[in-house]
């Protein structure tokens, strides 16, 4: 029997990557999109170069009355990500979650109700197995090498900063590494801002560009060494695998997990 899916943001750079995927993985079923722009539309309207009749929601209340499903599947913007989780939870799906800027509170609300309701679930801010591996060779590095700093890259089109993965990174070091303010204990900024934003003294620098796609630097300073760890997308498809990994694997986990290294 197929995986049946919905997809909030069919439209956007992710959400099209993921209606290709979903629709060439003979696994899974698209039943339903929500798109807050389209009403009373077919996928093959909003979308022509797929040639489906996938029916397209505007109301979210309405989708999950309607339509049946086994998952659903985000890649929206942070502040209506979150309403369409907590709804997908509250009738029964389990979500897969891409977007990025949920706040610590969110994710902690989400997941006690994913634990009372038994679902499975999952919100990944990098659904690239590389760059999960990238963040996992940090955690490891970052014992030996307390100074650090992170470079994180992405495309202008980027609402939150830092992005999720760098946000992840930073726990994920923050646990391995003895505490250290990084940098001189006297530094000062002629410009605001010139030593980027810093949590519990590591540093983080997001750069915002036409061109990027989704990138990170991990970079260690040693005596007379440095190690970087470097991971870059340069394109949504590296994201696919990811996302069909977390469909299949929701199904059988009976919580909501942060991070795609949970399920590799
Ligand atoms: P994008 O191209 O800007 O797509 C966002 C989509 O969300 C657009 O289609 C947008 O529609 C739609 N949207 C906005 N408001 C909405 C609403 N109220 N209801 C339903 N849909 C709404 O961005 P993207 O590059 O695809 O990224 C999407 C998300 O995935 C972002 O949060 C990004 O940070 C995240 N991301 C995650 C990963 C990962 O591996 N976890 C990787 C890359 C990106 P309009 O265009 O009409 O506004």
């Amino acid at each position: 029997m197929s995986i049946k899916i919905i997809l909030a943001g069919p439209r956007g750079k992710m959400g099209t990557s993921a209606v290709n995927m979903i629709l060439n993985n003979e696994k899974f079923e698209l039943v339903a999109c929500l798109d807050h722009r389209y009403e009373n539309k077919k996928l093959s309207e909003i979308l022509p170069q797929f040639n489906k009749e996938v029916p397209i929601y505007t109301d979210m209340e309405q989708l999950f009355k309607e339509v049946s499903a086994d998952v659903f599947v985000d890649l929206t913007i942070p502040e209506v990500g979150y309403k369409h989780t907590l709804a997908a939870l509250e009738n029964n799906l389990r979500p897969v979650v891409g977007t990025s800027g949920f706040s610590n509170e969110q994710i902690d609300t989400l997941t006690k109700l994913a634990k009372e309701k038994k679902l499975g679930g999952i919100i990944a801010p990098n659904f690239a197995v590389g760059a999960v591996l990238m963040m996992e060779f940090s955690k490891q590095a970052a014992k030996y090498f307390p100074d650090v700093e992170i470079i994180e890259k992405h495309h202008d089109n980027k609402v939150d900063a830092p992005s999720g993965t760098a946000m992840k990174t930073l726990e994920l070091i923050k646990n391995e590494r003895k505490e250290k303010s990084q940098g001189h204990p006297d530094e000062f900024e002629i410009i605001k801002g010139a030593r980027g934003a810093e949590s519990e003294g590591v540093h983080v620098h997001s750069v915002r560009l036409p061109g990027l796609v989704a990138h990170q630097e991990v970079i260690f300073g040693g005596k007379s060494q440095l190690l970087t760890i470097k991971h870059d997308s340069f394109d949504r498809e590296s994201f696919m695998d990811g996302i069909a990994l977390s469909i299949n694997a929701v199904l059988d986990l009976e919580e909501l997990v942060y991070g795609l290294e949970h399920i590799l």
